[in-house]
């Protein structure tokens, strides 16, 4: 048993991805991916109420015990850990967000702009004991371009996701070909991102094993980019009350989309801090072209009378170089709820305070995300309903998935010709296995915590 890999999160499970790999051969030991277990935030806590200590967050298990993993801010020393390094794929919570919580001799390996991203979060987090990175190592890779850890050579290859600068890596091992695939899609904007990364794995030879993404097996929609488009401006065009679109902050594909809708329906787009801060972040990776908010003063800022400001318009209001007429573009409640026809208010993760702000009379609230929110986000559907039926909007729902479809995973799976494939990132393995079984591919289904072969 020179290689074991060991599904530590995501097993049975969307997100929470935690995959550790050990390879005695080349005496090196890393985790792919290390997120967040949004499954036991919301088995135990109800926002304001949030997880107390690392030592919390192992009493619940929301993230494996192993000697030495974590960092431990009141000591001087690190404690000794053989975890070299962590992979990370993508900058979505559910890949990265313990990250700040490692041993800080252990070394961090993402892509660029996942950097900006992750970075840019934790900047306009408020402080606490899991949005602290200081002290973290982090080394930037780009698509293609093999870097080594230890012995062990890895190529990460862009994939086309949800969020810009996503990843899947092949990983040389002493004994064999790893490839994990992380988060992708194939029906969305970029397309040829995702078969550069299968043509890689094709040149690399079989893999041995491929640790795929099922979080779409058991249901998948088809709807397509241009088609989201073209349903929210036709129903946006109807509207005659405040229409409120609701997407990640991050995906920037369904940005473009809701900055194109504004335009085609003669309506000022509004949106948070939060995210004018993301967008701005975004703007300086240098393979996106992003519609420039520094320089593109029809999108408007949300702007509520408040005595402090938010930890996100500081840090817009101190940017450098400055963001052009940043203060010149707040809209404030009280304009939305008086001329609600002249807006579409962008926001995410159903934001309640922006309801009790705004207090709109009617329209319509188009959930654009993938609901119910279990990627990124804490708060409960429910609740986000009755505040809609307290301020008179309709709900629409309208999303292009950031996960491959159950035949577009089975062609992929086929074209990348692995010897066993192990499911993860998904609610259903069971159901991953019987659907592509049929087609000569062999499944065997990771239990979490429990080490296999490769
Ligand atoms: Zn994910
Ligand atoms: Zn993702």
């Amino acid at each position: 048993m020179t290689v074991t890999i060991t599904v530590h999160g995501g097993a049975e499970e969307i997100g929470s991805s935690k995959i550790l790999v050990e390879d005695k051969g080349h005496d090196v030991k890393f985790f792919l991916d290390f997120g967040k277990n949004f499954e036991a935030m919301r088995q135990y806590y109800d926002f304001p109420v949030q997880p107390g200590s690392l030592e919390e967050l192992l009493r619940i298990e929301a993230t494996p015990d192993l000697p030495g993993l974590y960092h431990l801010p009141e000591s001087k020393e690190q404690p000794k850990t053989d975890v070299d390094a962590v992979l990370l794929t993508h900058a979505h919570t559910d890949h990265c967000g313990y990250i700040p919580l490692l041993n800080r001799s252990i070394k961090m390996y993402m892509g660029e702009c996942t950097r900006r991203v992750f970075e840019a979060r934790i900047e306009g987090s408020r402080k606490r004991f899991d949005t602290n990175i200081e002290g973290l190592e982090i080394e930037t890779f780009k698509t293609g371009k093999t870097f080594k850890v230890g012995g062990v050579e890895v190529q990460p290859v862009h994939v086309d996701h949800s969020i810009p600068g996503a990843y899947g890596f092949v990983i040389h091992l002493s004994e064999g070909i790893l490839v994990y695939t992380g988060d992708f899609r194939r029906h969305g904007t970029r397309p040829q991102l995702t078969q550069d990364f299968i043509d890689a794995i094709q040149q690399a030879g079989p893999p041995d094993i491929v640790l795929s993404e099922g979080t779409n097996i058991g249901k998948a929609e088809l709807t397509k980019e241009a088609e989201v488009r073209r349903q929210i401006e036709a129903t946006i065009k109807k509207c005659r009350g405040l229409a409120i679109v609701d997407f990640s902050e991050v995906d920037f594909d369904r940005f473009r989309t809701m900055h194109g809708v504004a335009k085609a329906t003669n309506r000022e787009l509004v949106i948070e801090p939060r995210r004018m801060w993301m967008l701005d972040t975004l703007n300086k990776c240098s393979e996106l072209s992003t519609p420039s908010i520094t320089k593109d003063t029809t999108i408007r800022r949300y702007a509520p009378e408040k005595k402090r400001l938010s930890s996100y318009e500081k840090l817009l209001s101190e940017s450098k170089p400055p963001l052009k007429d940043y203060e010149g573009r707040g809209v404030k409640p009280a304009e939305l709820r008086a001329n609600p026809r002249r807006y579409l208010l962008a926001t995410s993760f159903g934001n309640i305070s922006l309801l009790q702000r705004v207090k709109p009379t009617s329209g319509i609230y188009l959930l654009s995300a993938s609901e119910p929110f279990n990627e990124e986000s804490e708060i409960s559907f429910d609740k986000l309903l009755n505040w809609l039926t307290l301020s008179g909007l309709a709900m629409y729902t309208a999303h292009c998935s950031g996960h491959v479809d159950p035949l577009g995973l089975r062609q992929t799976l086929e074209e990348m010709k692995p010897k066993s494939i192990y499911p993860i990132h998904t609610e259903n393995p069971r159901l991953f296995k019987r659907f592509l079984e049929p087609s000569g591919l062999s499944i065997v289904i990771p239990k979490q915590g429990v080490p296999f072969k490769l």
